[in-house]
């Protein structure tokens, strides 16, 4: 893995064909700095934005893209740090540039993702024979395709040579003990090299479950400083095997971090995800 810290843009969102994550943000939901947890993946022709959040549109701006030169959209659930760009996305798409992004999304979150947060900020713009617009009216969809087998109900799709795998945890409401109880939210596999956990509850099998099936080399992780509520602390992914610890790097983490890196190498972990930088996998 190699890290290069942003020094130009625009940037591309092409490349010379390696896989790479870029860090639009890695802050936590209530982070002042940092941004908030949205990712761009890309790999030779394709990329794919993982969530977008009410940050997203301004950070991209501040680096010379527009939302609606993002392309392809993955959402790993629905808190405001995640989906609260995408209102921008379908009307800027739909309104100023005339075209539909694409979202890989799984029918059942389509619905969630429509119904309780979107439909009332898009719907009502339009009525043509008596119906309001509709989720496909502002979106290209891709169903993912059921992976037998996989742990934790996983989906899988392609876009190009891209390979990424979806597959469900744990992360709210706060009282739910498994992720069957949970609401709808997704961790991400990318091309069965790269884990990354999305939001998350401290999960002890999560990234057994996908180690058993594939060589995972690196694993993005959310964390907070402090255990309860609805994300992994540090103390509770210390916990964890000293080969899990040395492949993980953390994100979603809130203001302060600097203060913690030290404690984060001594609990022997590779290191904080930093914001603005690409993350590259030859
Ligand atoms: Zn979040
Ligand atoms: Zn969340």
């Amino acid at each position: 893995m190699r890290v290069r810290p942003l020094k130009n843009y625009p940037i591309s969102l092409t490349n010379r064909g390696q896989l790479s994550l870029f860090t639009l943000g890695c802050g936590s939901a209530f982070a002042r700095t940092l941004g908030q947890n949205n990712f761009i993946i890309i790999k030779g022709q394709t990329h794919l934005m993982l969530d977008c959040g009410t940050k997203a549109p301004s950070r991209l701006r501040s680096i010379g893209l527009e939302v609606t030169d993002v392309r392809n959209f993955l959402i790993t659930h629905s808190h405001a740090d995640h989906i609260g760009g995408l209102e921008e996305v379908m009307l800027t798409g739909r309104y100023v540039a005339g075209k539909k992004p694409v979202v890989y999304i799984d029918p059942k979150y389509r619905r969630i993702l429509w119904n309780d947060s979107l439909k009332g900020g898009a719907a009502t713009n339009e009525r043509h024979r008596g119906k309001y617009l509709r989720f496909e009216d502002f979106w290209q969809v891709v169903y993912p395709s059921a992976e037998n087998g996989l742990p934790r109900d996983a989906k899988s799709f392609d876009i190009g040579e891209l390979n990424v795998k979806v597959f469900r945890t744990n992360h709210f409401p706060e009282q739910a003990q498994r992720w069957e109880t949970a609401a709808y939210s997704v961790g991400v596999l990318i091309d069965d090299r790269i884990l990354f956990s999305g939001d998350t509850k401290f999960d002890a099998s999560l990234v057994a479950d996908f180690d058993e099936y594939y060589d995972i080399e690196w694993i993005f992780h959310d964390t907070q400083f402090g255990t309860g509520g609805v994300h992994a602390s540090l103390e509770e992914l210390a916990s964890l095997p000293e080969s899990v610890r040395s492949r993980m790097l953390l994100m979603h983490y809130p203001d302060g971090w600097q203060e913690r890196l030290e404690k984060v190498r001594s609990l022997g972990f590779h290191d904080f995800a930093r914001e603005w930088s690409f993350y590259d996998f030859d």
